[in-house]
């Protein structure tokens, strides 16, 4: 899924150090007749989402011109999602501005910037913490494109913390979609944080999503061990 023929640019190397992937726990299936056939053993990454645009295709075509589509520069850990080559400017009020900002494909109905909070400090906006597409009443932002500029209305969030998990990661975990739920890192700085939203899906590959600043307060690139909690 992810073996792109390209060279490895430094943004990659450093989201593979970024990604650790641990947790065994494995859970003996029955097999019919009570023997034991197989175990199924989750592995747990947690992974640093930095800041990142969604995008509309009507959007996608002002900033980079009639029939543009995204093209992938890598492809990310949760299947058929990628960041794409298509870089655009961020621009808060008082023409504070963020340059390079990956948009993620494939595109979506709504565009939707994520943001940390340092980020935001940055840009001059005070984004709510929101699960990703609950845009309703979010301030807005200036794009810049290549070819042209969108005023978004709205769609800027801190991203809510959460996990993606199969449903048998679920089943082995015993956690259900939508259950807010509990991760520890330990690491040099290391920490519990609370309320990770859980979002279960078939397809889904076991996988945390955290900011840029709940990424460095805990230290994750150093972390030893992480943990799922009830
Ligand atoms: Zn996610």
């Amino acid at each position: 899924m992810s073996s792109l023929n390209i060279p490895m640019p430094r943004e990659q190397l450093e989201r593979i150090v970024r990604q650790i992937i641990w947790q065994q726990i494995t859970v003996p299936l029955e097999a019919p007749g009570g023997a034991t056939e197989s175990a199924y053993t989750p592995n747990l990454v947690v992974n640093i989402s930095a800041r990142h645009l969604h995008m509309s295709k009507e959007h996608l075509e002002i900033l980079f011109g009639p029939g543009a589509e995204l093209t992938v520069y890598r492809w990310l850990y949760q299947p058929g999602e990628f960041a794409s080559e298509q870089l655009v400017t961020v621009m808060g009020p008082n023409r504070k501005a963020i340059e390079s900002v990956r948009i993620l494909g494939p595109l979506r109905k709504f565009t939707q910037l994520e943001l940390s909070a340092t980020d935001s400090f940055a840009l001059g906006i005070t984004p709510p913490v929101r699960p990703s597409g609950q845009i309703e009443g979010t301030p807005g932002c200036l794009i810049v494109g290549p070819k042209g500029v969108v005023e978004l209305r709205q769609g800027v969030i801190r991203a809510e913390r959460h996990v993606h998990m199969s449903t048998a990661d679920a089943q082995v975990y015993g956690f259900t979609d939508g259950q807010y739920i509990r991760l520890k890192v330990n690491s040099d700085c290391p920490a519990v944080f609370e309320h990770i939203f859980c979002r279960v899906h078939p397809t889904f590959l076991l996988e945390v999503h955290l900011d840029t600043d709940e990424g460095n307060a805990c230290n994750l690139v150093n972390a030893t061990s992480v943990e799922l909690l009830p």
